[in-house]
């Protein structure tokens, strides 16, 4: 991993880890202060005037974590493992009540011909559209000979979602569609993050939306990756749809959450990507500083005792207030993309 910081525009460091146990399968090639954010209030930089739409939603966070250990005890899920094969049961089991589509592909990968599901749960609303929140649920192939069992790094996001699920199984909703995305293949096959050995599921899923028109009907994309880590930090991605982004931060500047998010800017190599290329307004709401300089990220020491039912709520929260948020923009939405789009 190539890690660049930033202060202003002035570059004054340049740290390169390649060859650590942190090799990264998100390339935040840029990581600094957010300049508008750190000396005046967060709330003042937001942007955009929507107002929330419908009653208010919160996740069971104590749930969520109870899901993100269930899923870690079945081991490291890497693509190819019978692990995952139980992972996948778990999740459309935790599902019931939702219509569950599977999208099923073979990827043609640096290691061979790998099987992949992507798992689409869908909550259908009373407004043409639909909001996505993806997760990845998969571990890395090249750590599949250690115990790596990604608590944060995908675990604990898809275990949020099935959280969300558990709040909008049953309900009307009065906007738009709600489906969740459990994406597979999101990590890197190799050690070197490689965009084009990795982001499997995404890349997949987004062509197909694109292919059968769903992307016309997609208001928002937000991705969830590590967000259960204790100490909380969400960077603001530059890969990201600036006015996305301005609704999470309206969000969680709304539930008094504000510290926890933009304090960064990054720009991150994730499974918003291919939907941000197909024209998609994605958010990749992550948190890449996991440990002293990231150091569990991507190490043995990605585990539960590492993440918080706060952080949990803080992050299940803010994205259901964000859903609020784009409803109340309704159909009213900018057509401006990422600043960066790498
Ligand atoms: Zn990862």
């Amino acid at each position: 991993m190539t890690l660049i910081l930033r202060y202003g525009a002035v570059l004054v460091l340049v740290l390169t880890l390649a060859g650590m146990g942190c090799s990264s399968d998100k390339a935040a090639s840029a990581k600094e202060p957010a300049p508008e954010q750190s000396s005046t209030p967060a709330s003042s930089a937001v942007r955009v005037s929507a107002q929330p739409a419908g009653p208010a939603m919160h996740v069971d966070a104590a749930r969520a974590m109870q899901y993100t250990k269930e899923i870690v005890a079945f081991g490291p899920r890497w693509d190819g493992s019978k692990a995952i094969d139980k992972v996948r049961a778990y999740i459309k089991g935790k599902l019931n009540g939702a219509q569950v589509e599977e999208d099923a592909f073979v990827a043609e990968t640096s290691i061979g011909k790998v099987p992949m599901r992507n798992i689409i749960a869908k909550f259908p609303g009373s407004r043409d559209g639909v909001i996505v929140i993806g997760s990845h649920y998969e571990t890395n192939y090249w750590l599949r000979d250690t115990k790596f069992v990604g608590a944060n790094d995908g675990a604990t996001t898809s275990a949020l979602l099935l959280a969300i699920a558990d709040q909008l199984r049953g309900k009307k909703l009065e906007g738009y569609s709600i489906w969740l995305a459990f994406l597979d293949g999101e990590e890197s096959m190799t050690r070197e993050w490689n965009s084009n050995d990795a982001l499997w599921g995404s890349r997949h899923l987004a062509k197909k939306w694109q292919d059968d028109g769903t992307s016309k009907k997609v208001k928002a994309f937000l991705l969830a990756d590590m967000i259960g880590d204790a100490d909380l930090d969400i960077g603001r991605d530059e890969n990201s749809t600036p006015w996305l982004e301005d609704l999470v931060l309206k969000a969680a500047s709304s539930l008094g959450y504000q510290s926890h998010f933009f304090q960064t800017v990054t720009t991150v190599e994730d499974d918003h990507l291919p939907f941000a290329r197909a024209g998609m307004p994605v958010a990749d709401i992550i948190d890449l500083d996991y440990g002293y300089n990231n150091s569990y990220h991507h190490t043995t020491q990605d585990t539960v005792d590492k993440l918080s039912v706060e952080s949990l709520k803080i992050s299940g929260d803010v994205i259901l207030e964000t859903i609020r948020l784009v409803n109340g923009m309704g159909d009213n939405q900018p057509s401006s993309q990422p600043k960066k789009l790498t």
